[in-house]
């Protein structure tokens, strides 16, 4: 988490800083920062709170320089203060450091630098960077580019953790200098101006020209160019790509907030998810990019699927679709576990691994773990360039468009098609007719169009929210592919609006959970009219029968769940295995109204960040 922003150029770059560290708030909002160098120094800003208190102090007492970097933290080591918040300093005070990351062995690199005789104002492991560096230039006589990266060098081989950074320092004006490990770090190439950030979204009003950078690269940069280099001193190869969205992406236009026009892009975003990848003569999906053959994909005997949160919900409804289709089992795997689990996975087992960002550090880990060991591995990401994305062995994008809201939603609804397209190619390897694949490819083509129907149910959902919204508990029940549409809806709620949700199989119920069962606790089933509708519909009466309230949501046409449940909301019909796509919408939309009746920051919600970079 943390975001960078670096700027060098002819513009003033505390505006430059400002405008693409906002861009970069759903990374971490709890203090944000800046330095410029200014002809005469270092000039520096820092504030608790979000960016906007950071754009307050810099309005009031305002700052100069055409070379600057900045970030919007989100705390790892030491809590929220001003000293805390980066930008962090060296000995001299000459060089201002950002970093996302962890760096692990900072207690021991501040003991022996004390022994030296440094000083150290914050808490953070970020600021044993800044003197490590700063100690390693100040040994050099030459004041150079050139030495500034070679001190940077000379630190980072200390280092144990990961990092993105980006430093300044007085001695060498004009000049960024760069790195990453671990943290996401891109370089934009502009005209007469370059920039360094967490992300492309922060660089788009400059440039659309953007280097991914490598691990262990090093990049340095003016405002005339940039050099690239490894940790060990070599040059190194890079490849200049188009970011594919522009500033109208990013930016919320009439919505009030990002998650409601996130929830609202997905007719276009499920649709993009299929775009050019249904092949009805064939009968199949087409994904090029899983680099892999259809005799290597015949030979799959078994299939991981990881991720965290959100992704991991996508990844288990994956788990039945591929299950369901393609006959493979499939077993899905928190990342954070699959990293450290030493699980027995079988010769021929094929792991997906999904991220939105493709830099989520436990699915990173869990990626590495499972190629260490041999297995092919293909990642569902959204970021193009992105870390996870280019480790793995092959992959599909989402293809959504930038997600900003911290709480994902269309990601979602975009990996369950991507997987559903799966799921229908290794389908039709094995045993799906072209008949039975062209049928499934219809219903795909029909699912924009019934995205855009359930959107259309937003005010009666914001009117159901309005009535649930102060309860303390909320349940969630879903059975077979709507469990974990279940989980889903539970986890939107909780992170958006602060109340303790669970989800569960509707049928766990009796096992336990009914004993939270009271007239203030709301229970949200997702019902839809499919092979286990009968069964959610008992489940339901169980709960009628000790006064809780039911919100149910099920499919157009039906009339029972409205005799037994208080709030009833009708999607249109789909083939079970597509339900999910459907039935995930209101959930979103009732968390988002809920959260907004409550005042809560919608798309900051308190403690989380997006794009969790860090273990
Ligand atoms: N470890 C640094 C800090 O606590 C950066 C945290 C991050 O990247 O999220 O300030």
């Amino acid at each position: 988490m943390c975001g960078i922003v670096g700027y060098v150029g002819k513009a003033e770059a505390p505006q430059a800083l400002l405008q693409g560290l906002k861009r970069l708030e759903y990374r971490g909002y709890d203090s944000a920062g800046m330095a410029t160098l200014n002809g005469s120094g270092l000039a520096v800003r820092k504030a608790v709170g979000r960016i906007a208190e950071l754009e307050k102090l810099v309005a009031e007492e305002p700052i100069h320089g055409q070379t600057g970097i900045c970030h919007t933290r989100w705390a790892t080591h030491g809590s929220v203060t001003r000293e805390n918040a980066h930008p962090h300093f060296d000995r001299s005070g000459k060089l201002a450091l950002v970093h996302n990351g962890v760096i692990e062995n900072y207690l021991e690199l501040r003991a022996a630098l004390e022994i030296d005789g440094h000083f150290f104002k914050s808490q953070t492991d970020t600021e044993v960077l800044a003197h490590l560096i700063g100690r390693e230039f100040d040994r050099l006589k030459e004041r150079s580019k050139g030495r500034l990266v070679e001190a940077l060098r000379a630190a980072l081989l200390q280092v144990i953790g990961t990092y993105g950074i980006a430093f300044i320092h007085e001695d060498v004006p004009g000049v960024i200098i760069g790195a990453r490990r671990g943290s996401p770090l891109v370089l934009g190439i502009g005209k007469e101006e370059n920039l360094l950030a967490s992300d492309a979204a922060a660089m788009v009003s400059h440039t659309r020209d953007v280097v991914y950078l490598k691990d262990y690269e090093i990049v340095a940069l003016d405002a005339e160019g940039f050099q690239i280099t490894t940790l060990q001193g070599d040059g190194a190869g890079y490849v200049i790509s188009q970011v594919e969205f522009s500033e109208k992406d990013v930016s919320k236009g009439d919505y009030p907030h990002y998650m409601l026009k996130e929830i609202f892009e997905q007719p276009r975003t499920v649709r993009d998810a299929m775009r050019g990848r249904l092949a009805p003569e064939e009968g199949t999906a087409k994904l090029g990019g899983l680099e892999m053959s259809n005799a290597e994909l015949r030979d799959v005997e078994r299939i991981v699927i990881s991720g965290c949160g959100t992704a991991l919900h996508a990844g288990m409804v994956g788990e039945y679709m591929i299950e369901t289709l393609a006959h493979i089992p499939v077993e899905c795997e928190f990342a954070s576990e699959l990293r450290y689990r030493n699980l027995p996975v079988p010769k021929d087992t094929l792991v997906f691994v999904i991220s939105q960002s493709g830099e989520t550090a436990d699915t990173l880990a869990a990626l590495r773990e499972c190629q260490r060991k041999g297995h092919r591995t293909l990642g569902i990401c959204n970021n193009v360039g992105s870390t996870i994305a280019r480790e793995n062995d092959g992959g599909v994008y989402m293809h959504a468009g930038p997600e900003i809201g911290v709480a994902a939603t269309k990601s979602f609804t975009s990996q369950l098609v991507v997987q559903s397209l799966v799921a229908l190619l290794l389908g039709r390897i094995t045993h799906l007719s072209h008949s039975e694949g062209l049928n499934i490819i219809r219903e795909l083509e029909k699912m924009p169009d019934k995205v855009a129907k359930v959107l259309e149910l937003n005010d009666r959902i914001a009117r159901i929210a309005k009535k649930y919204a102060q309860s303390k508990v909320m349940l969630f029940m879903g059975r077979q592919f709507n469990y974990p549409i279940a989980l889903e809806g539970a986890l939107k709620v909780k992170e958006t609006s602060y109340i303790a949700a669970s989800a569960h199989p509707s049928a766990e119920l009796k096992h336990g959970v009914i004993a939270l069962i009271d007239e203030s606790t709301p229970s949200v089933f997702i019902a839809p009219r499919d092979a286990v509708f009968e069964k959610n519909l008992s489940n339901i009466e169980e709960v009628k029968a000790r006064k809780g309230p039911v919100i149910a949501i099920g499919t157009e046409g039906d009339d029972r769940l409205a005799q037994v449940a208080d709030d009833v909301i009708l999607v249109p019909e789909a083939p079970d295995f597509l339900t999910p796509i459907l039935m995930v919408i209101p959930l979103q939309l009732l968390a988002y109204h809920i959260a907004v009746e409550l005042g809560r920051d919608v798309d900051k919600p308190r403690n989380l960040a997006k794009s969790v970079t860090v273990e």
